[in-house]
């Protein structure tokens, strides 16, 4: 079976949705998310999204993502970053995310590595209250089709063009033919055994990627979060303690109850601390402790972690939470220019499953959702101004003979030979091998 759209976007996060909305509203697009449409990571992200405060912070701002990005990262991306983010920002608020205000204005928290609070959020669940703006006001428009439990299998291409993808809705295969892909299919968490991602995320825009010779970039930058919640019944999905607890005042306690790092350092440099405490002590966790800050500000700050504690036996208001680094982040994925156009015509790559060079070898906290936004819209606005003078073209696609379960396993293992080859430090035992 045979369809067509003007664009299609896969991913149903953050960067998917908000691409769509700022596409032009004449263009017919389908939106298609391989699990239930708020599966995604954006759904889950609490600590918040980075802003330059005003022009005078952009200094700032661009030297503390360059300073925990080790100055691997690319400047004309970040500079970039910085001098739209605050647009964005307004636009959300336009769009109904209803950030957290203080007497009128903005409220912006801090979080590691950042030297001042430029950190807007929704209490402590920003993902969630960002996601549901966006996915209401994208179904209220009549020229964008959803559809959930459809998984892209392959992109149809040829001569370096992407002519449209090979989709499964149903257990069917339906090749959809356009003008322009956009890929928004987030990070790849799913890969490792431990990881505070949604287990459907497999890196399927990279895998793709190195089927088909398209350009990637950075993929052994792979960034763990220093405090996933340690819980013995552990299976699937760790839960993360945000940043912005530490950046509330929370500290990091070895065994003996001591303090051993700075908690406000890159989180590279904090994981690091905390398996060193682990490795040394042989208890698989270390402490995180907020239970001198005020009960009502813990609660009112912190609704979310306060109660997942809770359902495993810590009250975070009297007992520490304990801690353990988990697979979170990643910084590399398919290279992309500052338009989020891929070596491939027509190919469009954004949010976490893109290297736009922003976050260097390691992510400073609270740029991720900011990326999606911005260059998701750069991506919009380039297509917008280029897809008038683009056919749509009919070549032959491939016919694929397994089924989604088997492609996404063997896509599993490519990725993670790939990481293998390119880092020394990725060993067997970090990855779900089923
Ligand atoms: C627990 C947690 C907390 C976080 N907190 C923050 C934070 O506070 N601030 C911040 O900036 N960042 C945070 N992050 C990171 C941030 O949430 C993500 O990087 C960001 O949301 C990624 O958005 P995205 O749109 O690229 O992908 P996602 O939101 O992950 O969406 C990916 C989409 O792709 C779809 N998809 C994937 N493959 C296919 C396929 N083959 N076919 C069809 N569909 C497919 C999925 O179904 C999904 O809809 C956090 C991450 C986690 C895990």
């Amino acid at each position: 079976m045979n369809q067509v759209y003007d664009v299609v976007i896969v991913g149903s996060g953050l960067s998917g949705l908000y691409c769509a909305l700022n596409l032009d509203s004449n263009l017919n697009i389908l939106i298609v998310s391989k699990g239930q449409l708020d599966e995604n990571n954006t759904y889950l992200a609490q600590g918040g999204i980075s802003t330059a405060k005003n022009d005078e912070d952009l200094d700032s701002y661009i030297q503390d993502t360059l300073n925990a990005g080790q100055h691997k990262n690319d400047i004309s991306a970040v500079t970039t970053l910085a001098k739209e983010s605050m647009e964005n920002i307004t636009l959300l608020e336009k769009l109904g995310v209803p950030f957290d205000r203080i007497d009128g204005n903005l409220s912006f928290t801090k979080e590691g590595a950042h030297s001042i609070n430029r950190i807007v959020h929704v209490k402590d669940e920003t993902g969630k209250y960002l996601w549901k703006t966006l996915i209401d006001c994208t179904k209220e428009k009549s020229n964008i089709t959803i559809m959930d439990n459809t998984y892209l299998a392959d992109i149809i291409y040829r001569d370096n063009t992407c002519y449209g993808g090979i989709i499964f809705n149903k257990g069917k295969q339906v090749n959809v033919y356009s003008k322009f892909i956009v890929l928004a299919t987030g990070g790849i968490g799913g890969i490792f055994n431990d990881s505070t991602s949604q287990r459907i995320l497999i890196g399927d825009a990279i895998t793709l990627a190195l089927k088909h010779n398209i350009k990637v970039k950075d993929l052994e930058y792979i960034q763990f979060h220093p405090t996933g919640l340690y819980d013995n019944d552990y299976y699937g999905r760790r839960f993360l303690i945000s940043e912005a607890v530490r950046g509330e005042g929370g500290i990091l306690l070895n065994e003996h109850g001591k303090r051993f790092v700075n908690e406000l350092l890159p989180r590279d440099i904090v994981t690091n601390a905390i398996r060193e405490e682990i490795r040394k002590s042989k208890v698989p966790y270390v402490f995180l402790d907020i239970s001198f800050l005020p009960k009502y500000f813990i609660l009112k700050r912190f609704p979310m972690i306060y109660e997942k504690c809770l359902q495993v036996g810590i009250d975070i208001s009297k007992d520490p939470m304990l801690v353990i680094p988990s697979q979170h982040y990643h910084m590399g994925g398919v290279m992309v220019d500052l338009d989020s156009k891929s070596s491939m015509h027509r190919l469009y790559v954004i949010g976490e499953a893109a290297c736009t060079g922003i976050h260097g070898k390691n992510r400073l906290a609270s740029n991720s959702l900011l990326e999606g936004l911005v260059f998701s819209k750069r991506g919009a606005d380039s297509i917008n101004s280029s897809f008038q003078s683009i056919t749509i073209k009919k070549v032959p696609a491939a016919q694929i003979n397994q089924t989604p379960n088997e492609l996404s396993k063997y896509n599993k293992q490519l990725l993670k030979k790939e990481l293998q080859r390119r880092s020394s430090d990725l060993y067997d035992e970090l990855f779900d091998n089923r």
